[in-house]
């Protein structure tokens, strides 16, 4: 049956509330026209049974009053009270003759009255054929009537079997299949109501996830407030299409927001470079060495901001592999500190490096990157006469890099974004120094790709703690 009903509504392609609608409604009216069916068979059944029993004590009582109309006495019939008996019994459906024991007929309903007879018999015939309950016909039957053990007449009774209705029977059975049929039509059209608002209930998450994937095909990522869907499949569905929108749109902000970032980075050095080079072009500014220099260092800077851009890109899409190998950590950060022992020196700043030889599965080259961005934050932060510790540890997983400065600090609103691209603290004060927000953000995804993490601590005017964990063994790409 369940193939019929999806033949049925695979025949021609709907929407899903409808096909849902219809098969709740088919499945509905299948059940009903079942059970009203069945219930109608029952009912029928029943009411026969009771008429049956009702017609069978009819007969008895008709029996024992006729034996009551004989005088023994006398040895005579009450001729009376057998026409008055004979009669009632006629107007009930039931003809009757009583002959005596030699045949002889003592009264006849037909011979009384022969047009009443055939005019309950037809009217009895019309009746069970117009009735929805069995076919039956006319019989006689022969029942003895008994003074003692003798018997001393033959009542014959003629009626329509096995059962027949009286008027108020058939008008009763009628109603009931009438009252039957109306309550399973209502039941059909309130199932069928029913039916539709319950597929348009479960549609309605489907319908508005696909105007929002809609919405989101046209670059519109603005979700609006949805009711709840009832099933939790549908609910997953319709959170799981707000989620993607809301990705989408935070990636088209930042898709935004990084183009903006660069080209306000790269603006300020172009800038100063056009003016730079128009004023010597117009002989306003002679090309000297010192001026040719700083439009030298422009162009670097250009380069460098470039290089980092292109850097961060490769890592975030993921088109760098790490080339590792078992690496001292240590012994990487004592040869990368001596480099910036110039820096460190031009500004009085003091480096401790502590800790123990540490060998740890790592990229050279990109780890280095790390350190080497660390180090310089340190020392661009920390003022003159200032102090950077270096420590590197190691427990059975883990080998730590731990650089406190005593520098100015991040100020706590900071904290979470200093590892986002083109993220300064003090916008005019890095942009002085020659930061364009990049460098931590590399640092993230570097250790990112080792497997590893990393953690900032850090108070105002007093010093920034960064501190880097990676994992000691193979056990990343
Ligand atoms: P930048 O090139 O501007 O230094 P980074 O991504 O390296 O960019 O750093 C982001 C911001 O975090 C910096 O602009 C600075 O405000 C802050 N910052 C990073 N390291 C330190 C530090 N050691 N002390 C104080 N502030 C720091």
């Amino acid at each position: 049956m369940a193939k019929g009903i999806s033949l049925v509504v695979n025949m021609v392609k709907r929407k899903l509330k409808t096909q849902l609608a219809l098969v709740y409604s088919l499945l509905i009216v299948i059940i009903i026209a079942c059970i009203s069916t069945l219930a109608t068979i029952v009912m029928n059944e029943t009411f026969e049974n009771y008429i049956k029993q009702a017609q069978t004590i009819k007969k008895d009582e008709l029996i024992h009053n006729i034996s009551q109309q004989y005088d023994a006495t006398t040895q005579r019939w009450q001729m009376d009270g057998i026409h008055t008996i004979g009669m009632y019994a006629l107007n009930e459906g039931f003809i009757i003759q009583l002959s005596d024991f030699s045949g002889t007929r003592i009264w006849d309903a037909k011979n009384h009255n022969m047009e009443k007879c055939k005019q309950i018999m037809q009217t009895i015939d019309q009746r069970m054929e117009q009735s929805s309950l069995r076919d039956g016909h006319f019989t006689t039957k022969q029942y003895p009537i008994k003074q003692g053990e003798q018997t001393i007449a033959t009542l014959s009774i003629q009626f329509y079997g096995p059962f027949f209705l009286s008027e108020n029977d058939f008008q009763f059975i009628q109603s009931l299949n009438t009252i039957t049929f109306a309550i399973a039509a209502i039941a059909i059209v309130l199932a069928i109501m029913i039916s539709f608002l319950l597929a348009k209930k479960i549609c309605s998450p489907i319908s508005e996830t696909i105007a929002l994937v809609n919405n989101i095909a046209k670059g519109d990522y603005a979700i609006k407030q949805q009711e709840q869907a009832q099933t939790i499949e549908l609910q997953e569905l319709l959170t799981s299409a707000k989620s993607l929108c809301k990705t989408l749109q935070e990636n088209e902000i930042l898709r935004q927001q990084q183009s903006a970032d660069i080209a306000h980075e790269l603006r300020t050095p172009l800038t100063t470079l056009s003016t730079h080079i128009e004023a010597m072009m117009e002989g306003v500014w002679q090309p000297t060495q010192e001026r040719l220099q700083s439009c030298q260092e422009e162009i670097e800077r250009i380069i460098m901001i470039v290089k980092d851009i292109e850097c961060l890109y490769d890592f975030e899409n993921n088109h760098l592999t790490l080339q590792k190998e078992n690496i001292d950590l240590y012994t990487l950060v004592q040869k990368i500190t001596t480099n910036y022992a110039i820096a460190m020196h031009n500004k009085q700043i003091q480096l401790h490096l502590s800790g123990r030889n540490c060998m740890v599965w790592i990229d050279r080259h990109r780890m280095s990157q790390v350190i080497i961005n660390l180090l310089i934050n340190a020392i661009k932060y920390t003022p003159e006469n200032g102090c950077i510790d270096i420590r590197i540890t190691q427990d059975k997983e883990y080998t730590y890099l731990q650089m406190q400065d005593t520098g100015e600090g991040i100020p706590n609103e900071d904290i979470p974004y200093i590892f986002d691209r083109f993220y300064r603290c003090d916008k005019s004060r890095t942009r002085q120094s020659g930061g364009a927000g990049i460098g931590l953000a590399i640092v993230k995804q570097v250790v990112l790709l080792h497997g590893g993490s990393l953690h900032v601590k850090s108070e105002l005017a007093k010093g920034s703690c960064f501190t880097i964990q990676i994992p000691n063994k193979k056990n990343t790409q």
